[in-house]
């Protein structure tokens, strides 16, 4: 008996605005590959243009990694799950074990 897995895998590229479209072909030819492995079959995929200042997202002020604010309207769900925490951004990774969003 077989079973179907959606697989959800999220990258971030960080390109330059002025070579933009030239650099999104080439993250397009990644993703082409990257979907022609024997076991996946490509079905979707999605582009989210970071903006702290009009989507629920930010980086953790410890390591720098892109999180979405949990606690927050709209988190953008292929991010790991941040909040503020004493007046900084955490990801789940650096917030105290403690914490009810921490990662453990
Ligand atoms: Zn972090």
């Amino acid at each position: 008996m077989k079973k179907n897995i959606l697989v959800i895998t999220a990258f971030i590229s960080e390109i330059e605005e002025n070579d933009e479209e030239k650099q999104i072909l080439e993250i397009d030819d990644l993703i082409d590959k990257f979907g022609k492995k024997d076991r996946l079959t490509w079905i979707q995929t999605r582009k989210i243009f970071l903006n702290k200042k009009s989507l629920n997202c930010g980086q953790c002020d410890i390591c720098k990694n892109w999180v979405t604010n949990i606690e927050k309207n709209d988190p953008i769900p292929y991010l790991p799950n941040g909040v503020i925490y004493k007046g900084k951004l955490l990801c789940d990774e650096h917030l105290p074990k403690n914490h009810k969003w921490a990662f453990n």
